[in-house]
């Protein structure tokens, strides 16, 4: 279709039809038989889809911001200390967030485009008491993949909670909540879990809500409070009507499709085709001699790609060709760096296909901006990455 692009950033994503098709269905009651059918479904699969056995799921209208700000307001109270382990912009973010219901956040951070090794997170987790630590399964801002599993290993040890804000994750990147004993993850809708945007998801397990049980502080904000959320879910979930706000009927029928799709698929099926796009890509765009904002491979993300723009390539002027050639890419995000490097979303329904177009508009955008390349080999190093993979 002349005029159609291909939606290339991370998040939103380019969603299914049949997932926008649900969202044309006429709205219905949130307490009608079929719309409670349809939320308790959408919240059993949540579970799946964070493989996790015994966590409550909690589907809430607002962004990916919410559900950082449902595990800040009803995990910590005032004084409770908190590591985040900070690889890029969204650590900054939830630990401004965390401080506002009064935590004491520290940071163990890393040069851009490097993570806090496990050691360092488990001599600090050693020299003082934290209540939570959190990580940012993909910083968005960097395209760094924590060691999630790790993590998690050394916040149980030290008898923490582990919080992983995997919004640019979750559906596409490898996430075992009971097996890797993570507390809390959550996502939005919009990114590889396929909707768009206005749900938060997030899954609570049972040391979270006995933390949250425990408190001896009401929550401070109203909204978030999983007091309120708690009751709901479960009614929806055991089939029966509840209020609290009204859901986001036509989100959540969209939801329950694209988890519907997402569990047809597999999850270890998904797993290893974000890795086999992610292979395409970085094969692609090393053989166009650019480099990645992280510094190694086996810390860099499957759901996105962070290249870095290759000397004298102005940001605004390669964006506004890849997009004429077709496909709408990201910019920067990260404070430090933002002016040098470029974003590529490759998760959710994406296809090899896609990261292929993706891959020919880079090549495109790149030579009209001025930089010297030969056409095609970013193309041919992408399929064959994708066919060896
Ligand atoms: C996108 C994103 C968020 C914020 O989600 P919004 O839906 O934009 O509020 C938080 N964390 C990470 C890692 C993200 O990628």
């Amino acid at each position: 279709m002349k005029g159609r692009n291909l939606l290339m950033v991370p998040g939103p994503i380019e969603f299914e039809p049949a997932v926008l098709a649900a969202m044309a269905e006429p709205t219905t009651s949130h307490v009608a038989a079929d719309f409670i059918e349809v939320f308790g479904q959408a919240l059993e699969r949540t579970r799946r889809v964070f493989l996790s056995q015994d966590g409550q799921p909690f589907v809430v209208a607002g962004s990916g911001t919410l559900a950082m700000d449902m595990a800040g307001a009803n995990l910590v109270e005032p004084g409770d200390r908190v590591l985040v382990v900070n690889t890029g912009y969204f650590g900054d973010r939830f630990g401004a967030l965390l401080e506002r219901y009064g935590a004491v956040v520290a940071h163990l951070r890393a040069p851009v485009g490097s993570r806090p090794s496990l050691e360092a997170i488990e001599a600090e987790l050693s020299r003082e008491d934290y209540k939570l630590v959190t990580v940012t399964q993909v910083d968005t801002s960097t395209g760094v993949l924590a060691d999630v599993a790790g993590v998690a290993r050394l916040a149980r040890q030290h008898g923490a909670l582990c919080v992983v804000d995997g919004v640019c994750s979750v559906a596409g990147e490898e996430l075992r909540m009971s097996a890797w004993g993570v507390d809390v993850a959550f996502s939005a809708s919009q990114k590889a879990i396929g909707v768009p945007p206005g749900l938060a998801l997030l899954v609570a397990g049972p040391r979270a809500l006995a933390a949250f049980r425990a408190r001896v502080t009401p929550v401070s904000n109203y909204y978030a409070d999983w007091s309120h959320w708690l009751p709901i879910m479960e009614a929806y979930e055991a089939r029966r009507p509840a209020y609290f706000g009204t859901p986001p009927v036509n989100l959540v029928a969209a939801l329950n499709v694209s988890l519907g799709r997402i569990l047809d698929e597999g999850m270890e099926e998904r797993f290893g085709r974000h890795r086999v796009l992610a292979a395409a890509c970085r094969a692609g765009i090393k053989a166009l001699r650019l480099t990645q904002v992280p510094r190694a491979d086996n810390f860099a993300a499957h759901t996105m790609t962070a290249p870095r723009y290759p000397e004298s390539i102005s940001a605004a002027n390669f964006l506004s060709f890849a997009h004429e050639a077709g496909v709408i890419l990201a910019g920067g995000l990260h404070p430090d760096i933002r002016n040098q490097y470029f974003r590529i979303g490759h998760m959710g329904p994406n296809t090899v296909g896609d990261v292929l177009a993706t891959i020919g508009a880079v090549e495109t955008g790149l030579a009209r901006a001025g930089y010297r390349l030969e056409r095609g080999v970013g193309l041919a190093a992408a399929a064959r990455a994708a066919a060896e993979e």
